[in-house]
């Protein structure tokens, strides 16, 4: 039987290694719109402490407060003991999900994520219906209180979707003209798969430049990260369970598995494994690892691995057009990577620095996007802020979540800045025609 998470993870140890220094508490992305000590890391870790320890009862202000943080990891970061405060709220969300349920629309969210034929269906509908995404206010009010949906606000963006996803509009294999030297797989992430597809479209379109092979597994399902940051801890085990047998089936013959998402890539590459050793299923937690050395974010393995500089110096096109690039918390903070989207954009484009782009956008999960939305708006404000002041064309960061959020904050703040994914930018400078 499997051990509870209790059993493996010291809690205690956790809390009585919080020193209370403070230094996590400036750069929380709660804490620095609602300042108050129990929404800030040394907060969350503190009454952790107590619940774990039977002196705190999970009620719905306990709740309230555990769904405040944005996970942004900041906290993780700069504290002088690196605690995994993230890490011990993802694992309590699960406890509040036991005990409150989880929402009906994101249980038929996270189940249409389970199911790919079903959310292919879903997509196209959500082509077909997209004049009636925003409803008006009044009309929201009625329906959140009888359904408990999330909130759809007037003038909220929501991102279409496409009729054809990416994983549905490409063969499995694309082979190039001459013998390639690399040969990669993509695993391309549910928001550029039937939200953003010029993501895809443009990852092939620079592939098939360099002239690498490229494999499409068309049964990968979600990373399940939007599930983790929920607390439905089953419908995790299910998505990375099925990804992580079916990568093994076609690893060994690939350089590497390229994704141009951080979020997605934070998710494989980091809490698969720490969510497995969390829930003390070892075999799965060696068999996630073995998996890691291949996979990448698309501009971490393009830069280091192939000629893509060179060839952008060599054919691209340069643009006057300057871009400003926000690191996602997922990419810069978890995975390192920030170098390599900057030098390989600003190969073909004039480059101009946020005055912190570092600092979280405020996107947060599915809960802060829905039920918490008010938080998120705020969370969005400097950043879109910071983003006008640069002047700049383009705002680029390899995160759809980001996209997502930025896109509504820059759209509320009247910020006419456009977003795109690094992998865009450069296939344009390579000549992609949008
Ligand atoms: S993950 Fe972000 S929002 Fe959550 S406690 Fe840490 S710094 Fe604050
Ligand atoms: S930085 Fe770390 S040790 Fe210091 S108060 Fe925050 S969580 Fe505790």
């Amino acid at each position: 039987m499997n051990k509870t998470i209790e059993e493996i993870f010291d809690f205690k140890a956790t809390t009585d290694a919080c020193v209370k220094c403070g230094k996590c508490i400036p750069v929380c992305t709660i804490h620095q719109i609602n300042p108050d000590e129990v929404t800030s890391p040394r907060g969350f870790i503190e009454l952790l402490g107590a619940y774990k320890g039977g002196h705190l009862e999970l009620d719905k202000n306990a709740k309230n407060i555990f769904e405040s943080c944005f996970l942004c990891t900041n906290c993780v970061d700069v504290c002088p003991n690196t605690l995994p405060t993230d890490m011990i709220i993802e694992e309590v969300r699960a406890d509040i999900a036991q005990k409150y349920g989880i929402a009906p629309f994101k249980r038929a969210f996270f189940w249409l994520l389970r199911h790919r034929w079903a959310m292919d269906w879903f997509s196209k509908l959500g082509y077909v219906f997209k004049s009636c995404a925003l409803a008006n206010d009044e009309k929201d009010r009625g329906l959140i209180a009888k359904y408990n949906l999330p909130m759809i606000k007037k003038g909220r963006l929501l991102p279409s979707m496409v009729s054809t996803s990416f994983l549905n509009k490409y063969q499995e294999h694309i082979i190039p003209p001459q013998k390639p030297k690399q040969r990669v797989a993509i695993f391309i992430g549910c928001l550029a798969n039937y939200n953003y597809r010029g993501i895809g479209d443009s990852l092939v379109y620079i592939l098939e430049r360099l002239g690498i092979e490229i494999f499409i597994p068309k049964k990968q399902l979600c990373c399940g990260a939007p599930a983790y940051f929920t607390g439905d801890m089953s419908s995790v085990e299910y998505m990375t369970k099925k990804n992580i047998a079916y990568f093994e089936s076609f690893i060994d013959e690939y350089d590497a598995l390229i994704i141009p998402e951080a979020t997605c890539s934070a998710m494989i590459k980091e809490d698969w494994e720490r969510f497995f050793a969390n829930h003390a299923m070892p075999e799965w937690e060696m068999r996630a690892k073995k998996l890691m050395p291949k996979i990448f974010m698309a501009t971490d393995w393009l830069y280091k691995h192939t000629s893509l500089q060179e060839l952008l110096a060599l054919e691209g096109q340069t643009f006057d057009e300057a871009v400003t690039y926000h690191d996602p918390c997922h990419a810069r903070k978890v995975q390192g990577v920030f170098k390599e989207p900057r030098a390989l954009i600003a190969q073909n484009y004039p480059m101009v620095e946020m005055s912190d782009p570092n600092r979280c956008c405020g996107f947060g999960g599915v809960t802060m996007q829905t039920e918490k939305f008010e938080w998120a708006t705020l969370a969005g404000k400097p950043k879109a802020a910071m983003i006008e002041q640069t002047k700049a064309h383009y705002v680029s960061a390899e995160c759809s979540a980001c996209r997502v959020q930025l896109s509504q904050a820059m759209n509320e703040a009247g910020v006419e800045t456009i977003f795109k994914n690094p992998i865009e930018l450069i296939a344009k400078a390579l000549g992609r025609e949008e």
